[in-house]
């Protein structure tokens, strides 16, 4: 069979309460103890260089200084958990100029604003060296500032949790089931999520329900585009070698659906307590309803 099925996660496979209220106080109650044992490792070393010069960049283009939250007026802080963004992630945006700047918090360090190159920072070195990267970085999370090192510390302090067991991808009860069905049927399964790729793979991997990663063929992010555009959905079509309409997309937000829909994918929204039912979509409570619905519609 050459049919896909695409799934967003949260609000669709996951509660939406994992990332806000599991994932990233996890992170936050664990950066002191990773950073004591994993602070000189060379990949976490290279993170800490780049959340100072972040801060340094910061602290030339603000006042108040770098640490101090965003001003209230200004963008809103994302507290978008990690697929219910509306539009790209702002500290992966598919080429890190204009969106990264456009989407922080007014005063927040962007991408855009640190400096690439080590050597034409030199005006910044010596600032940068003086700051504590650990209150950089506490402050950035208080303020849910979406910056690249951050969300790359966040990443390897999750995939420690994973590693280590303390922390398991949240799935409901019915999903596993459901996808291993769906994958023996000969449906190729993938994800699309603004989390990235890496923490998709991190949660379907060790899950609440084991390994599913064998079941799942491909996983999107917003490098692909935003959830919202009619062209992410053309993509993956594309990626997955398939015409958009042998692909179906599910999710919980009506935005992306219209996206799915307008590049000739079905869609059907994903209706979990908590969840306003779309007008004009079709809606599912859950997996065991979505596999009804695909033997009925899309076999
Ligand atoms: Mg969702």
């Amino acid at each position: 069979m050459n049919r896909a099925l695409i799934f967003d996660i949260e609000g669709t496979t996951t509660s939406l309460a994992f990332v806000k209220e599991t994932l990233f106080p996890y992170a936050e109650a664990h950066l002191d103890a990773f950073l004591d044992t994993h602070g000189e490792r060379p990949d976490v070393a290279a993170v800490l260089r780049e959340v100072r010069r972040f801060g340094a960049a910061q602290q030339r283009v603000e006042t108040p200084p770098a640490a101090e939250a965003p001003t209230p007026g200004g963008a809103t802080p994302s507290t978008q958990p990690l697929d219910t963004a509306p539009s790209p992630d702002p500290a992966e945006p598919p080429s890190d100029s204009a969106a990264s700047a456009a989407e922080a918090p007014r005063g927040a360090p962007s991408d855009a604003a640190a400096p690439r190159d080590a050597g034409a920072a030199d005006e910044g070195e010596g600032e940068a060296a003086s700051l504590d990267p650990r209150a950089l970085l506490k402050a950035w999370m208080a303020a849910d500032v979406k910056v690249t090192p951050l969300k790359t510390l966040q990443g390897l302090i999750w995939e420690a949790g994973y590693a280590s067991g303390e922390l398991r991808g949240h799935l409901y009860d019915e999903v596993a089931p459901v996808v291993r069905s769906l994958c023996e049927r000969g449906y190729r399964l993938a994800i699309f999520s603004s989390g990235s790729v890496a923490a998709q793979r991190l949660l379907f991997g060790h899950s609440v329900a084991g390994d599913l990663t064998p079941y799942i063929e491909a996983y999107f992010d917003t490098r692909t585009g935003a959830k919202g555009e009619a062209v992410s959905y053309k993509a993956i079509a594309r990626a997955l070698g398939l015409p958009p309409a042998s692909c179906a997309f599910f999710s919980d937000i009506a935005s992306e659906l219209r996206g799915a829909d307008a590049a000739g994918m079905r869609s059907a929204q994903l209706v979990r307590p908590g969840t306003t039912p779309a007008p004009g979509q079709t809606h599912l409570s859950d997996f065991q309803a979505l596999n009804a619905w695909v033997s009925a519609h899309f076999a």
